[in-house]
C-alpha cells in the first residue's frame, strides 16, 4: 500500500514536468478502454500536400478522443514543451510508451511528441484541441487567457531541463541520477522540430514565423511551468524561409506587402528591394513576388565525388549518416548545407569517405 502511494506520488510529480491542464473535464479516463490504444509503429507521411512536399515521417500514435476535443478557433500559435518519465525512471526517462501512458492516464495530450532521435509521433489531429497548456497568459494576446489550447498546436519534446527547473517535479537525488546525456535537447530534435514547424507554417498562414507565435509553456505560465526551459535553444528554431520552392509568392486577394512580409518572416523593405518595386506601389492578385531567402546554399558544387545518395521518402540526415557509417556534420559539410536544412526527395547528396 505504501509502495503504491509512493509510486503515485512520484507519478504526480512527473506530471508537473509536462502539461497538467487545470479544469480539464476529461480526467476520468477509462484505462481499460485505452490500453489497446498503444503506440502504433505504422509510419506514414502526413496526408496533406505540404507534408508530402516536406517529407516529414510521422508515426501515428493517436490518443483516444477523450484526450482532445473539437476545435472551434483559428490556430495562431505553436507551444513548445518538454516531458519525460524521469521522475519515475531517471535511468530510462524517454521510453515513448511510458510517456504515452502518462497522457493516457491523466487525460492530457499534445499534438506531437518528438523523441530523442528526432522521431515524430502524432498524438492528436491538428483539427482537434489538445490539452497541453492549462492556465496562463500571453500579454500580447489577452483574449487567449487560460484558453491557449483553443488557439495552438502543442509540441512535446522528450527532454529534461536544468536541476533548478526540475526540482519542483522531482527530488534532487532523483535528478542527480539522470544520465547527463539525457539532459537537454538533441540535434535530431531540433532538426525534426524545424521540419515539423515548416509544415505547420505552410498549413497555417495565421501562425506567423516569429517568437510571438511560437512560444514556450514557460512563457505562457511562468509561475507554474519551466518547460521548455533554459536548455532549449530558441536560436535554433528557423523562422526564416529557406531557399527552396517557396522563393516566389503569388499575391492573393486581401494581401498586403506587410502581410506577406510577416508570413515569410521578412520585411516589406526586403521584399520591395528584391522585386524592384516601390513600397507604396499597389500589388495585385496573381502578381509574383520574389521572397528573398538564404543565399548561396545549394549552388556550390562539391569538389570531389566519392559516392552519392539520392534522398528517398522518409530519409533524414541522421538516417543517411547511419547508413553510410558517417556523421551528419560530415555530410552537411560535404554538401555545403546546414545540418538543419530540409532534405527533398530526389535530392542528391555527396557522401564523404
Ligand atoms: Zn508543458
Amino acid at each position: 500500500m505504501q509502495k503504491k502511494a509512493i509510486f503515485l506520488f512520484a507519478l504526480g510529480w512527473v506530471l508537473l514536468s509536462g502539461c497538467t491542464v487545470n479544469n480539464n473535464p476529461h480526467t476520468n479516463n477509462d484505462l481499460d478502454g485505452t490500453i489497446t490504444n498503444d503506440i502504433q509503429q505504422s509510419s506514414h507521411v502526413g496526408d496533406n500536400a505540404s507534408n508530402q512536399k516536406r517529407d516529414v515521417p510521422i508515426t501515428d500514435a493517436t490518443l483516444p478522443s477523450q484526450n482532445s476535443k473539437t476545435r472551434t478557433e483559428k490556430v495562431t500559435h505553436v507551444m513548445i514543451h518538454f516531458i519525460s518519465n524521469a521522475g519515475v525512471k531517471p535511468n530510462d526517462p524517454y521510453n515513448a510508451k511510458d510517456v504515452y501512458r502518462i497522457f493516457l492516464d491523466y487525460g492530457l495530450s499534445a499534438h506531437y511528441m518528438i523523441g530523442r532521435d528526432g522521431e515524430i509521433y502524432q498524438l492528436v489531429d491538428e483539427s482537434r484541441v489538445a490539452f497541453h497548456s492549462g492556465k496562463g497568459n500571453l500579454p500580447e494576446f489577452p483574449t487567449y487567457q487560460n484558453k491557449m489550447n483553443e488557439y495552438s498546436i502543442g509540441i512535446e519534446l522528450l527532454a529534461v531541463g536544468t536541476r533548478d527547473e526540475m526540482l519542483s517535479m522531482m527530488s534532487g537525488k532523483t535528478y542527480d541520477s539522470i544520465n547527463p546525456s539525457d539532459i537537454g535537447y538533441t540535434d535530431a530534435q531540433y532538426r525534426s522540430l524545424n521540419l515539423l514547424l515548416e509544415t505547420i507554417f505552410d498549413r497555417y498562414p495565421s501562425v506567423l514565423r516569429n517568437r510571438k507565435h511560437v512560444v514556450g509553456h514557460d512563457e505562457y505560465a511562468p509561475e507554474r511551468k519551466t518547460d521548455p526551459g533554459s536548455l532549449f535553444d530558441w536560436s535554433r528554431i528557423r523562422f526564416k524561409q529557406t531557399n527552396d520552392e517557396k522563393r516566389m509568392h503569388v499575391v492573393e486577394q486581401g494581401e498586403s506587402l506587410w502581410f506577406i512580409a510577416q508570413k515569410y518572416g521578412t520585411t516589406v523593405d526586403t521584399i520591395v528591394a528584391a522585386n524592384g518595386i516601390d513600397p507604396n506601389d499597389y500589388i495585385w492578385v496573381g502578381q509574383e513576388l520574389i521572397i528573398p531567402g538564404k543565399e548561396g546554399a545549394g549552388t556550390e558544387q562539391p569538389k570531389e565525388r566519392s559516392q552519392s545518395h539520392v534522398v528517398e521518402q522518409g530519409d533524414s540526415l541522421w538516417f543517411i549518416a547511419q547508413k553510410y557509417g558517417t556523421t551528419i556534420d560530415a555530410i552537411a559539410a560535404a554538401n555545403g548545407i546546414d545540418p538543419n536544412d530540409y532534405l527533398l526527395v530526389g535530392q542528391e547528396l555527396v557522401i564523404p569517405e
